[in-house]
């Protein structure tokens, strides 16, 4: 992670493997970051032929599509370092780093639907 200016957080390395080369090349095929390039929403920018979104506070998140939405979900949410983190605190870590609409919501059915939540819920309210 590289942090040169402390308003504007920008990520190498999103993940361990979705790059911001991987997005850049996947923005140039994906209809809906194109449509939104083409038409640009007020508080976004393109850089580097990535599409981004900049909070008041100046901060730059890339703008993540369809197709690598689940990649970043289980990212944040499912490895040890990650502790299966509940709603909020999946919510917290990911709105920190990357950008979509409906990111909330879907974070909230992710983890709704995660088997080892639904697994450690269950055995705790076990009496
Ligand atoms: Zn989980």
């Amino acid at each position: 992670m590289i942090a040169t200016n402390p308003k504007t957080m920008l990520l190498n390395t999103l993940t361990t493997d979705i790059t911001l080369d991987i997005l850049k090349s996947e923005h140039k095929i994906d209809a809906e970051t194109q449509r939104l390039c083409f038409d640009i929403p007020p508080g976004f920018i393109i850089e580097n032929d990535i599409l981004y979104i900049v909070s008041k506070s100046n901060m730059k998140r890339p703008f993540i599509l369809t197709a690598l939405r689940h990649k970043l979900l289980t990212y944040f949410h499912d490895p040890p370092h990650c502790g299966h983190m509940g709603v909020r605190k999946t919510t917290f870590s990911m709105q920190r780093r990357v950008y979509w609409k409906d990111m909330q919501q879907e974070i909230f059915d992710y983890i709704k639907t995660c088997v080892t939540c639904q697994t450690i819920q269950i055995s705790r309210t076990k009496p």
